[in-house]
């Protein structure tokens, strides 16, 4: 079996600029994708704040960018669903529905998923109306009314996404502030398309074959009330992709995964880098930062493997 010497998990922006750096300092490094490799961004309609591009870029075309960016290097990319890792100092084995991958070094790339508000309706009518991604869903919804729920630069970025399509969007925060960037508050607040929903949340998505309302309690005073709408967006932030490492390597309270500086974790040989990171701050940009410094110290660990 093949020795190795890094894998990455994950080929959102943090293992492509991982693999990036490692294939040009020449390692046998192998990145390892469940679909295709994108990440999250895939489903941003327009990234604006990833320096270089003033016009702003699709989410779509900036990953197929990084993507043959790095693959013009060597980097070599695998389609697998990885199941577990067993780490050991010596050998650190990826296991994956394919086969077990040892490797010297892994790079933890693999990204957050969103959460779910856990209500009911929201399962029966996901893909029938509730939706996480509006690039994709937003087409659906011409001329109709849609809810987006949550208060941060996603939901609100999405919702802005969405007047392009539908009629109104009902912006529902369970706060009267919100947390998206102030460039983003100005633009949703002054279109006449987007109308803000404050100190609410929802209780039920309501629709049998398709969405057809929302069940919202004002949480300040308790009433329950309706809006009628065709689709429900859910942006409510992310939870960490851990079920491979829990139990194996350090997390925070979250269950993201702590690293020092150089992206180290608990694990010696095991980095990690972008959004399922303990961190601050969760951008296109710190992901790559962070990518970039794994990959260096996968090279520094490397030079000390005893093998
Ligand atoms: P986020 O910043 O964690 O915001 C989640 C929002 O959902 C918050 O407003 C939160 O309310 C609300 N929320 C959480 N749980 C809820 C629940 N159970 N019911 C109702 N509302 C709930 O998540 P995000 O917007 O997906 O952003 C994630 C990270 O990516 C952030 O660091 C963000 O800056 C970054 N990002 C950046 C850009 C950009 O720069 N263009 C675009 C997208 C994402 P509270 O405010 O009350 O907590």
């Amino acid at each position: 079996m093949p020795m190795y010497d890094v894998i990455i998990i994950g080929g959102g922006p943090a293992g492509l600029t991982a693999g990036l750096y490692n294939a040009r300092a020449r390692l046998n490094v192998l990145l390892l994708e469940r679909l295709a490799p994108g990440g999250q961004v895939l489903t941003t309609d327009s990234v604006e704040n990833y320096p270089g591009f003033p016009d702003g870029i699709s989410g779509f075309e900036l990953m197929d960018r990084m993507k043959t960016q790095a693959e013009k290097f060597g980097l070599k990319i695998q389609s697998e669903d990885v199941t577990g890792l067993e780490l050991s100092p010596k050998r650190k084995a990826v296991l994956t529905g394919g086969g077990t991958l040892e490797t010297k070094a892994i790079i933890l790339c693999c990204g957050a998923t969103w959460k779910r508000l856990g209500i009911e309706g929201e399962d029966h009518l996901m893909g029938k109306g509730v939706s996480f991604c509006a690039t994709c869903d937003g087409p659906f919804y011409r001329n109709q009314e849609v809810a987006v729920i949550g208060g941060g630069d996603t939901a609100v970025e999405e919702a802005i996404f969405l007047t392009r399509f539908v009629s109104k969007v009902h912006l529902v925060h369970r706060r009267d502030k919100l947390r998206a960037t102030k460039v983003l508050q100005e633009r949703a607040m002054s279109h006449e398309k987007i109308e803000f929903i404050w100190d609410s949340v929802p209780v039920k998505i309501l629709g049998e074959k398709g969405v057809e309302g929302i069940e919202l309690k004002n949480v300040k005073t308790q009433s329950v009330f309706r809006k009628n709408v065709q689709g429900v967006f859910v942006f409510i932030g992310t939870l960490p992709n851990t079920d491979i490492v829990k139990g194996l390597i350090r997390l925070d309270e979250n269950g993201f995964v702590v690293t020092d500086d150089n992206m180290q974790t608990s694990v010696r040989g095991v980095f990690a880098a972008g959004d399922i990171r303990s961190k601050l701050f969760r951008q296109i940009s710190t992901a790559v930062g962070e990518g970039a410094t794994a990959s260096y110290a996968v090279e520094k660990y490397l030079e000390n493997f005893a093998g």
